[in-house]
């Protein structure tokens, strides 16, 4: 999988990409990210990227051509058939992000990720280069470095390998509540202490797999 991400920031997201799991996938070569800076692709002197609205209003637009030439790039320097790629720009008035999206996405082979900023993103990006929209959520946020970053970590949590050990848990973690030690918690002097609930203290296998289908199917965490 290859994720290639055109923003006007890089700085901003590099270095979520070169710790952790990623620099692991990444030296594993499982996942090759590439950040592109969108005014590279600016065809003037002072590489200017974006430009006043039609029509007036506040804030700027970020203009179609140099995400059209960034867009072209990054899809024709690799042998990738565009049926497994697909490009995605984040947009507030995308379709909103879930573990059910994430899980599809993971199935391509590239991902192209155009993250907007200033006022937005001349429409005419959603309207003939993108393949579809996101929104990672109901609230409005600077640009979409955050959202590109949120979609890349949890597509790439569906690739095998991402999270080596663990990944065997992964389909439920997260949806049940975990403790670890202590398991008497003190927090002030003679003070009642905060316990871990003793079924999970108990070993019973039986019971504590029990208790955590109690809380069910994670309210959706599962894809
Ligand atoms: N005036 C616009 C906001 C633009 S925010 C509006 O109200 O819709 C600038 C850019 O940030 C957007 O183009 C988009 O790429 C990104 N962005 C902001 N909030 C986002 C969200 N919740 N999900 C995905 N992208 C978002």
């Amino acid at each position: 999988m290859r994720f290639d991400i055109l923003t006007i920031f890089p700085k901003l997201i590099e270095p979520y990409f070169s710790d952790s799991l990623f620099a692991r996938a990444r030296a594993k070569r499982l996942l090759r990210i590439h950040i592109h800076n969108l005014r590279a692709f600016a065809k003037n002197r002072r590489n200017k990227v974006d430009d006043a609205p039609f029509g007036g209003g506040p804030g700027m637009v970020l203009q179609i051509e140099p995400i059209y030439r960034a867009v072209r790039f990054a899809s024709s320097k690799f042998q990738i058939p565009d049926s497994k790629k697909r490009i995605i720009l984040f947009s507030t008035r995308g379709k909103k992000l879930n573990a059910k999206t994430a899980k599809r996405l993971s199935k391509y082979d590239q991902l192209i990720l155009i993250c907007g900023r200033y006022e937005g993103v001349d429409e005419r990006v959603a309207e003939h280069v993108a393949d579809e929209e996101i929104s990672i959520g109901d609230y409005v946020l600077s640009g979409g470095e955050l959202p590109a970053l949120v979609l890349a970590e949890t597509v790439s949590r569906f690739i095998p390998g991402f999270l080596g050990k663990s990944e065997s848990l992964e389909e439920i973690k997260g949806s049940y509540p975990v403790y670890t030690r202590p398991a008497a918690f003190m927090p002030k002097r003679g003070a009642r202490p905060w316990n871990v609930p003793r079924i999970l203290r108990e070993g019973n296998h039986a019971a504590i797999k029990e208790w955590r289908q109690r809380y069910g199917d994670g309210g959706g965490l599962r894809a």
